[in-house]
């Protein structure tokens, strides 16, 4: 038993005057993040326990084949919190070398730096070193008993929250350090065993030591399993790992049983080193909460959650766990965002998804068609965010067709050739667009679906990236696949009927003889004419002048198909006198029809269209 009688100290002391600063801004400041003291007391044993193995692998001790361990030991009873590791261990003067000086001179500066100041509170302890002064956060005692690697005596050392200790020996026999914190009075959560394993989960998971956590009210609990996993799949090589293996990491990480749509594993070399594995998510659907969550550790040792700075912005669905060792430990948000290593770490990631794409668009396309109509939103807002990024990826891109199948841009094109050159025909709205669609697939024509919110601005960005190809929505213009060689005389009563009917004087009325005959007509609003328009409401909707929306009126052409019988039986109508109502209701019905897939019609609209075609079965 070790001998601590008070009156038997071999020494006190105080652990330096401006202590008096430090110990109540650890109090205080570090208030928010207060469980982060375990990982620095955990981190701090598996730290020794390394610098034992380089000691045996630089030969400088002989391996005594110990198996290396740390135990986190709940006492409730006593009110202690204890970590033990069996490591290197301190002699008594390195113990008041290391643990009896807290490196003021930086902690000073800083102070008066920040005083004031909600700093990161995380950030603060690592900037000059008091990851052992955490224990005060929740302790107002911490022992450490500990006895160097070396002949060297053992040391029990106790020390208070104002910052004086005590020094005694100690009869541990064993070699390493033990660290009991007298858990404070106000500090009872950390004496509540699920929430002490909750933070070793958190913050210790990978850890490179094997860690036990025992919990003295529970036997079952002193033979249980470690609670960390040493070897933590992103430190291997990716050549050694399965597909299996990253889709349980991921599960464990995560707890997400969805198997991700791909994963990158990193394994960056100097200048950059860094390794990681990233996930792209499975979202069930369009409305779930995408925002991803990448976990950044220094050494298997955890460093904080959902760290958006280090990788692109426009990725920010990925999740995954980065390991940085050239980071500090402690790293603050503000740190993260003005940082060269970052930046540069951050555009790595960019990199490595974008060659990813390629890579699994090249050799694995079956299951890249696949997966394409869940990533496109998000490699297509990448594009448009990172012109870097779209140049490496944009052989990955993909067009989804309204028939289903999926093609790249280039092969859409080639196969259209004969046809249309350098135009992707696409529809915006399967439902409303179905007839130009079933009109345009009848003569061979792939429709391309770009029918997300994001859309219209990737067409636009394509257009400026690759100013030979054009996107034209198919409701936009006749394709000239669909006209046919037949007269295409104008009729000029028919223009002044439809203008009529539609009440509009600026209608362009058309005449074409289209291959199908079955339908009359078509009203289409040229590409240029939608997209000002669309333009003009994102503006609006922004809080723009939305006056100068009515300035920019869409423009309708409506095309009438003189091959059609509809409309030659309409023209024989207007030439006659007494058939000049026919002549308005068959007008106004194809005007109403071919206006439902552009818009919605408005009530007077509606109304017009289900009277009309009434009286139309009224004469049946
Ligand atoms: P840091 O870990 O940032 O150096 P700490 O205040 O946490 O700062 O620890 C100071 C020093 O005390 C460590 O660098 C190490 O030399 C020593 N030390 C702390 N904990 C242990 C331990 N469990 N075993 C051996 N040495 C330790």
């Amino acid at each position: 038993m070790d001998n601590f009688n008070p009156d038997n100290a071999k020494s006190r002391g105080g652990i330096s005057v401006e202590t008096a600063h430090i110990f109540p801004i650890i109090k205080k400041w570090l208030y928010s993040e207060k469980d982060i003291f375990l990982r620095e007391i955990v981190s701090n044993a598996a730290d020794a326990v390394t610098k034992h193995r380089r000691l045996i692998s630089l030969g400088q001790i002989e391996d005594d084949e110990s198996a290396y361990r740390i135990t986190v030991r709940l006492d409730k009873t006593a009110r202690t919190l204890t970590v033990e590791d069996n490591g290197i261990g301190m002699t008594e003067e390195e113990l008041i070398r290391y643990l009896g000086n807290i490196a003021l001179s930086g902690a000073l500066d800083f102070i008066n730096k920040y005083e004031g100041e909600n700093e990161n509170p995380g950030g603060i302890i690592g900037h000059f070193g008091l990851g052992f002064y955490s224990a005060f956060m929740v302790a107002d005692t911490v022992e450490v008993v500990t006895r160097s690697y070396t002949d060297s005596p053992a040391v029990r050392w106790i020390c208070n929250s104002d910052g004086s200790y005590e020094l005694f020996g100690s009869d541990r026999a064993d070699r390493g350090t033990c660290i009991i914190m007298h858990i404070s009075e106000e500090e009872g959560e950390y004496l509540d065993s699920g929430k002490i394993r909750a933070m070793l989960d958190k913050y210790c998971s990978f850890m490179p030591t094997e860690i036990y956590f025992v919990n003295e009210d529970d036997d079952a609990t002193r033979d249980s399993a470690p609670v960390n996993d040493t070897h933590p799949l992103w430190q291997k090589a990716p050549s050694e790992c399965t597909d299996e293996e990253y889709k349980a990491f991921y599960r464990k990480v995560f707890s997400d049983y969805r198997e991700p749509l791909f994963y990158i594993h990193i394994n960056a070399d100097y200048p950059l080193n860094f390794k990681g594995i990233l996930y792209c998510p499975r979202f069930t659907n369009e409305y779930e909460p995408v925002d991803g969550q990448v976990k950044l550790y220094y050494n298997q040792v955890f460093v904080a959650d959902n760290i958006k700075e280090v990788i692109p912005e426009y990725l920010f669905m990925l999740r995954g766990v980065l390991d940085c060792p050239e980071l500090p430990l402690n790293v603050s948000r503000s740190y993260l965002q003005n940082n060269a290593y970052v930046s540069k770490v951050s555009a790595h990631i960019s990199k490595k998804v974008a060659d990813k794409l390629c890579a699994m668009c090249d050799t694995d396309r079956e299951n890249y068609d696949k997966i394409w109509d869940s990533i496109r939103t998000f490699v297509e807002y990448a594009c448009m965010r990172d012109r870097k990024f779209y140049d490496r990826a944009k052989d990955a891109l993909l067009i989804k067709l309204t028939d289903g199948t999926t093609q790249k841009t280039s092969e859409y094109l080639e196969a259209c050739k004969d046809n249309h050159e350098n135009t992707v025909y696409y529809a915006s709205d399967r439902e409303a667009q179905a007839q130009y669609i079933s009109m345009l697939e009848a003569e061979g024509i792939k429709v391309a679906l770009f029918d997300k919110a994001i859309d219209s601005q990737f067409m636009q960005m394509m257009e400026n990236y690759e100013p030979a190809v054009k996107y034209q929505r198919i409701d936009s213009d006749i394709a000239d696949v669909l006209k046919s060689e037949g007269d295409s005389a104008e009729d000029e009563r028919l223009v002044t009927l439809f203008r009529r009917v539609a009440d509009n004087d600026a209608l362009t009325v058309k005449f074409q003889s289209f291959k199908d005959e079955r339908t009359p007509a078509m009203l289409t609003v040229s590409e240029q004419s939608r997209r000002m328009e669309e333009m003009m409401r994102i503006y609006s909707m922004q809080g723009g002048d939305a006056d100068g929306l009515a300035s920019f009126p869409l423009e309708y052409t409506l095309t009438l198909n003189t091959s059609s019988p509809i409309i030659k039986k309409l023209s024989g109508y207007a030439a006659e006198d007494d058939g000049k109502h026919k002549a308005e209701l068959i007008a106004s019905q194809i005007y109403r029809l071919t206006l439902l897939s552009q818009r919605k019609l408005t009530a007077d609209e509606l109304k017009g269209l289900l009277d009309g075609s009434f009286e139309l079965l009224s004469r049946i």
